[in-house]
């Protein structure tokens, strides 16, 4: 080790402190002059000189200190801004960089679980036996998203209306287009249930279900897309298939999830008839089995909504 070097470079750091000390000591006084402004009876050449003289004794204090600087070691700046020395902040309260870092820290940190949770629960339901295969999936991917064009929207529906309606005599489903883009769908289950699905592109965005002798049109003749059932059975049933609106939700094929959506909707003809698959009685506390599981859209398991958690346990 070089000890002398060290001395060296020790005391040309002391050297370098004073001079720097020297400086914000002018600094100071000749801030203190100007605020202050000539006293009493001094002459304004006077107060001038005064001025000048400090502004001399700074500027000589400047030049002994960057003289001083160039003989420390030098010393490489970082290279980017290391954020990790944020934290060695001993007041980070007192600066908005330390929050807005840990922010998108979080941010990012939680969009990246969450991708992986999704990118995982999707490799698991690839809907092998009804879905499409891999070439079709591919082309899918380049063209399909939820956002679809109003004359793409009519088609799928429109095929969707033919083949319900040619399976299911008893059932009928209308769409209608009120206002901008998005669809609003009614689907009419034997006299018994009426069901309105609201559509962004192909997303359903709400769903309500109504008595068949329920009013589903405002006064201008528009479909009423907001007012619930006064019943409370029809209100269970919109709460439930508010579920099944979020569970078939493969954003792959907005399609199929329009597909899965109303033949599951359809089972609910036989809600009054159809016995709770864990109490097997048709009727508890007044109320028929208003839940239905989503394993099978056709044909789901049908609990009452009391029934339902203790079905799952
Ligand atoms: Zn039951």
């Amino acid at each position: 080790m070089d000890v002398t070097a060290d001395i060296e470079a020790a005391e040309n750091i002391k050297n370098s402190l004073k001079h720097l000390q020297k400086l914000r000591v002018s600094l100071q006084s000749l801030f203190d002059n100007l605020g202050n402004g000539p006293s009493e009876g001094q002459e304004n050449q006077a107060y001038l000189r005064g001025i000048q003289q400090r502004l001399i004794t700074m500027d000589n204090a400047f030049t002994e200190l960057e003289n001083a600087g160039n003989s420390l070691p030098s010393n490489n700046p970082p290279q980017s801004i290391n954020t990790m020395a944020l934290s060695l902040e001993p007041e980070n309260e007192s600066f908005e960089s330390f929050h807005n870092v840990l922010n998108s820290y979080t941010w990012t940190k939680r969009m990246q679980e969450y991708s992986m949770c999704a990118s995982s629960l999707l490799r698991d339901n690839q809907l092998k036996r009804t879905g499409p295969s891999n070439g079709l999936m591919a082309k899918r991917n380049k063209r399909e998203v939820h956002n679809l064009p109003p004359t793409h929207v009519d088609g799928i529906i429109s095929r969707l209306k033919t083949s319900l309606e040619h399976k299911h005599q008893d059932t009928k489903l209308d769409y209608y287009r009120p206002l901008g883009d998005s669809t609003v769908l009614v689907l009419t289950i034997e006299k018994m249930m009426k069901v309105i699905i609201v559509f962004r592109g192909l997303l359903p965005e709400r769903i309500l279900a109504k008595g068949f002798a329920e009013s589903t049109s405002l006064d201008n003749g528009q479909v009423d897309i907001w007012s619930g059932s006064k019943h409370k059975v029809f209100q269970l049933v919109s709460q439930h298939a508010q579920s099944a609106m979020l569970h078939f939700n493969n954003p792959l094929c907005p399609d199929l999830n329009l597909y899965h959506l109303v033949n599951w909707l359809h089972t609910y003809k036989d809600l009054f008839t159809a016995e709770c698959q864990y109490c097997n009685k048709i009727l508890n506390n007044g109320l028929p089995p208003t839940a239905r599981g989503f394993d099978k859209a056709t044909a789901p398991a049908k609990y009452h909504p009391q029934c339902a958690s203790s079905a799952a346990r």
